[in-house]
């Protein structure tokens, strides 16, 4: 079997030039960035405000494993699988963060015959964002220690900042460190830390910005820290939403691409599923909504995590009701959720991927609570066996859900069509009753209560003294009518990540909250959430090289 890179390379990509004509665009609604990619002007989604929009397709899945379930491969054969039913078809994901390319994954530009091209580029430096990201949080960061080392006007507490450096690499040594040592010449010293950049808060902001406009508001409400008397400290006091806006003039517009069968796809923005939400801008997707029938896009990890974010914080930010809703399963990862060991997961074992549908059944109830339809999309690996595949065909037909195995690594659009005839039945049928899980006007606890009882299944929710004193500290600043971005593993539908399956009679402990002010959300922290991973003792990075002709070597 050819490698991801390997396909990838062997593909007959149009020049981008072909690809923004299929789509009808002007040319001044786009500049090229190279030969394949282009960026998308930042006014386009104004100018198209009156065309209707497409039927937005949202793919999930269930609690992830450690190697990813297919949700982006996925994601990438369903748009192509549309186009080949004639259906004029836009995907729409996140970027791939340096992080875990370099660390776990090996690249998250889909896979096999299911891409997003260059995936060099796209894998790599792409078109830049996440270094403007990183910049501007880090420009932020500079200009917080000088305005202590200059007299510190604001009369900034150094011991309550918030806001961490960030870098785009996993790199444990710097989740805690202590800057500004030396003497008077060299600053304040306090104690910091690094964050990955896509944990930063500008990356949740630019993602979910309807403008540049917008962008510059949301910079601006940025809470960075508390003053000695405990008062919040923003962007705008510091007069730095100007200049941070400017760092991210070229980011904020989306980038143009397209996948190995030539279908556009619009990648944009990617913040972490756990400290934020999860998902690809709201631009990208309602740009991608303006311009096709359909947009198929993903939220990160299960449903438990990214969808559930999708659905109460990005709709009500970017203005977008998802149409239907994919649910990815594998057979791998049933097996891990009925209790096989990682190791066990190539000899066919029908009781495990039996008790492991349990946590499919889960997420299925999830997206019902949502009020929207839903088809369940089983990757097919290779070691899958017919019987353990049966097993899953018949269990969804025996509950009245909608079933398709889906190829689309291994036979591309073509992989898909059965799974692609079945979103547009769900969406034709116009089931859809979409409702979120909570009111913005419901207290930060009913909140909660109604993520952990409806989407994670839990009894109770607990709140740590911390938290309980920040909550009503919250309700004081009138930050109380906030979503809330729930930061927990995404391995289990609990907050401990060896409790996998469908656990049940279980406590989501609320450790801390962290108010991210300027993307609009109160992140509420339970068990211990990273927000700088390490490396694994064997990182993916070892494999990678270029050859003598600067082609890249070893992404997937
Ligand atoms: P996710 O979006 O859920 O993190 P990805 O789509 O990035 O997952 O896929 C993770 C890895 O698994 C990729 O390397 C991809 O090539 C591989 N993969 C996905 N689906 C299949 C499949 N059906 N058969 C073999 N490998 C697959």
């Amino acid at each position: 079997m050819k490698s991801d890179i390997e396909i990838a390379q062997s593909a007959n990509m149009k020049p981008i030039q072909e690809i923004a004509e299929q789509l009808k665009l002007s040319s001044t609604d786009w500049e090229p960035y190279g030969y394949y990619k282009a960026k998308l002007s930042h006014t386009l989604l104004e100018q198209l405000s009156e065309r209707p929009n497409g039927k937005v397709v949202l793919v999930t899945a269930i609690n992830p494993t450690p190697a990813g379930e297919g949700k982006s491969t996925v994601t990438v054969g369903l748009g192509q699988a549309l186009n080949k039913l004639n259906k004029n078809t836009v995907v729409a994901l996140r970027e791939p963060s340096l992080g875990p390319t370099m660390g776990l994954k090996g690249g998250a530009a889909g896979g096999g015959y299911s891409q997003v091209l260059p995936m060099e580029d796209i894998n790599l430096h792409f078109t830049g964002d996440i270094h403007a990201i990183t910049t501007a949080n880090n420009a932020l960061a500079a200009f917080i220690d000088n305005h202590i080392h200059q007299g510190n006007d604001l009369n900034i507490d150094p011991r309550r900042i918030g806001w961490k450096r960030v870098l785009d690499i996993n790199d444990r040594a710097l989740r805690e460190v202590v800057v500004g040592l030396g003497g008077p010449a060299k600053g304040v010293p306090r104690e910091d830390g690094f964050s990955i950049s896509v944990a930063s808060e500008i990356m949740a902001i630019l993602c979910l910005a309807n403008s540049l406009n917008d962008l510059k508001e949301r910079l601006s409400r940025i809470v960075f820290g508390y003053t000695y008397d405990q008062q919040p400290v923003t962007v705008k006091q510091l007069g730095m939403e100007g200049a941070l806006t400017l760092l991210l003039r070229e980011a904020i517009k989306p980038n143009l691409v397209q996948t190995l069968e030539n279908t556009p796809a619009i990648i944009h923005g990617g913040p972490f599923a756990n400290i934020a939400h999860g998902c690809n801008s709201v631009m990208a997707t309602n740009i991608a909504a303006k311009l096709g029938e359909y947009v198929v896009t993903e939220a990160g990890f299960g449903a438990d995590l990214g969808a559930e974010k999708f659905l109460d914080i990005k709709t009500e930010a970017g203005g977008m009701e998802p149409d239907s809703v994919v649910i990815v399963a594998t057979i791998r990862a049933l097996k891990m959720h009925g209790g096989v060991a990682k190791h066990s997961l190539e000899e066919e074992n029908i009781e495990a991927v039996q008790e492991g549908i349990k946590n499919l059944e889960k997420h299925m109830g999830t997206i019902k609570h949502f009020g929207l339809p839903f088809v369940v999309a089983l990757n097919r690996f290779p070691q899958d066996t017919e019987t353990e595949i049966e097993v899953v065909k018949n269990w969804c037909d025996q509950s009245d859900a909608s079933f398709a195995l889906t190829e689309v690594h291994a036979h591309g659009g073509q992989g898909g069509v059965e799974l692609a005839q079945k979103v547009i039945q769900t969406v034709e049928m116009g089931e859809k009753k979409f409702k979120r899980i909570y009111q913005r006007e419901d207290s930060i606890e009913e909140k909660i209560h109604a993520i952990a009882s409806k989407v994670y299944g839990a009894e109770k929710v607990e709140y740590s003294s911390k938290a309980k004193k920040q909550l009503k500290q919250f309700v004081e600043l009138g930050w109380g009518q906030l979503p809330i971005c729930m930061a927990k593993t995404q391995y289990s539908l609990t907050d401990d990540p060896t409790l996998v399956g469908r656990p049940e009679n279980f406590t989501i402990n609320i450790r801390e909250f962290s108010p991210s002010i300027g993307a609009g959300f109160l992140v509420a922290l339970t068990g211990n959430v990273m927000t700088m991973p390490g490396l694994p003792k064997s990182p993916a990075a070892l494999k990678m090289d270029v050859d003598d002709n600067g082609n890249a070597l070893g992404l997937f």
